[in-house]
């Protein structure tokens, strides 16, 4: 970034996009001075040349920009010290976000900028529309919260589509984010702990559609429905989405297919009945978000289509990763909680359901509308007996305890099952940390089983 070639900049947080983003900074020529409350990582970024101090040392009136990583408070429960250096001294706060907006205002202000947030679909929705843009030749960045920082994309210039996830603390460090199109997919409390109230996570949300040129609204909240109402009045152009009712200006899933609705006609735009990586109501909302931010960026529908067609999935999020006749292996390692896991086994009919780890509170109780069409679970880790004890007489199961064998045993069971399409699913309902470093390790450790199960066909690389 070359916006703040020159200037003294203060920065804190050194994790993977801080380091990231003060790189950025000194390679644009900025005079950065970088901190973190890590001695570790404040070697490593000394050790990779970054000037670093301690910023309560440092000489405030000379900064012109604090930026901070989206991860420190900024002001719940309260603000980190180093924010309230900042304000005293009255220096602007801002995260990398801001400065790739800024940058792009600069140097390209017409590359397309497609912003997407709310609570869940965030990553899905970011992806699935990278992957709609790449598959037609467009040259795309993908980053944000997904994982690559945005100022280690290639710079904006004419033709460039950005395609930028946006976490509510990313938001509210951008205080002048104005995406082509910008997506608001749902909002549910979450992250209140960072937030404080309800109203003040929503107020930052809308603010990312409130300065889109084109505002993309899933309207299935009550949150979101009054923002698109509001940011219409106010003069935004709107697009709502929906994934359960119909509208008459918008797009909205309909017995498997996305529906472009104008002046109260409406026809279909795209089939997503066939489509394994876009299965269930959640991916219909992420799908018709998607579809509209692709047209408000020029797509033609058939590139839409072509591209939806070939979307791969998430890792670990509802990924269909193997199929042998009519079983499908599902990796949806990321649902560590009963919440998370509610998509999946709405997404599929009869389901041998591996589950457990290490068990978080209230157990799936709330999964208990799920259990009849449980064909059996196979049940792993700490959470083991404890699910048994909540499956009951419901729902057969075994405690398989090892991934490594409730895998074998459901394939054996689902590939003798004569009743029809089935899904071996791992949607844990746990943390992984009993057996697992982290998700993705254990959602890897379950391709690396299925790919060891005769005759299976791998779906993925
Ligand atoms: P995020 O990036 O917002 O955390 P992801 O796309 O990674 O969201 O999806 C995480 C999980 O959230 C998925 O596995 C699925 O269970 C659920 N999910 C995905 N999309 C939606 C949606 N539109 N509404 C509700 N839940 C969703």
């Amino acid at each position: 970034v070359t916006t703040l070639r020159n200037r003294n900049v203060a920065l804190f947080g050194l994790g993977g996009s801080g380091l990231a983003t003060a790189q950025a900074l000194v390679e644009g020529g900025a005079n950065v001075t970088a901190w973190d409350d890590n001695p570790d990582s404040v070697a490593k970024a000394a050790a990779a040349g970054i000037p670093t101090a301690d910023l309560h040392q440092i000489d405030w009136s000379g900064i012109s920009s604090f930026v901070l990583s989206p991860g420190v408070p900024l002001t719940h429960p309260k603000p980190h010290w180093s924010v309230d250096l900042a304000r005293a001294a009255g220096v602007e706060i801002v995260g990398d976000v801001e400065l790739f907006v800024r940058e792009r205002r600069a140097h390209a202000p017409d590359s397309p900028f497609i912003a997407i947030t709310g609570t869940n679909g965030k990553s899905t929705t970011t992806a699935l529309i990278a992957h709609v843009l790449k598959a037609s030749g467009r040259d795309t960045q993908l980053g944000g919260n997904i994982g690559t920082a945005v100022l280690t994309l290639d710079p904006p210039k004419a033709g460039r589509f950005y395609v930028v996830e946006c976490s509510s603390y990313q938001i509210d460090l951008s205080p002048t984010i104005d995406p082509t199109a910008g997506i608001l997919l749902n909002l549910t409390p979450d992250h209140l702990d960072r937030h404080g109230t309800m109203q003040h996570y929503a107020d930052i949300k809308e603010r990312l559609v409130a300065g889109s040129d084109t505002a993309i609204v899933a309207v299935d909240d009550s949150f979101t429905a009054l923002i698109a109402d509001r940011i219409e009045r106010s003069g935004t152009k709107v697009v709502r989405v929906s994934r359960r009712q119909p509208l008459a200006d918008g797009l909205y899933a309909e017995g498997g297919h996305i529906l472009l609705a104008h002046g109260g006609t409406s026809r279909p735009i795209a089939d997503l009945s066939d489509i394994q990586t876009l299965r269930g109501g959640h991916n219909a909302q992420n799908a018709a978000a998607a579809i509209a931010a692709c047209l408000a960026v020029g797509l033609s529908e058939d590139e839409i289509r072509r591209g939806l067609a070939s979307f791969p999935g998430l890792k670990h999020r509802m990924q269909p990763v193997g199929r042998k006749g009519h079983v499908v292996f599902v990796n949806d390692s990321k649902a560590t909680n009963a919440d998370a896991a509610a998509p999946a086994l709405s997404s599929y009919d009869r389901i041998y359901w591996i589950a457990g780890g290490l068990p978080k509170e209230g157990g799936i109780t709330s999964l208990s509308g799920f259990f009849p069409k449980i064909a059996k679970a196979y049940l792993i880790g700490e959470a083991a007996a404890a699910f048994a004890a909540t499956l009951g007489e419901q729902v057969p199961y075994e405690i398989s305890s090892t991934l490594e064998r409730a895998v074998a045993h459901a394939a054996t069971d689902a590939a003798g099952d004569a009743r029809g399409p089935v899904a071996v699913l791992l949607s844990p309902a746990c943390a992984s940390f009993d057996q697992y470093k982290n998700f993705e390790i254990r959602g890897d450790a379950f391709v690396g089983h299925v790919a060891a199960v005769a005759g299976v066909e791998m779906l993925i690389e």
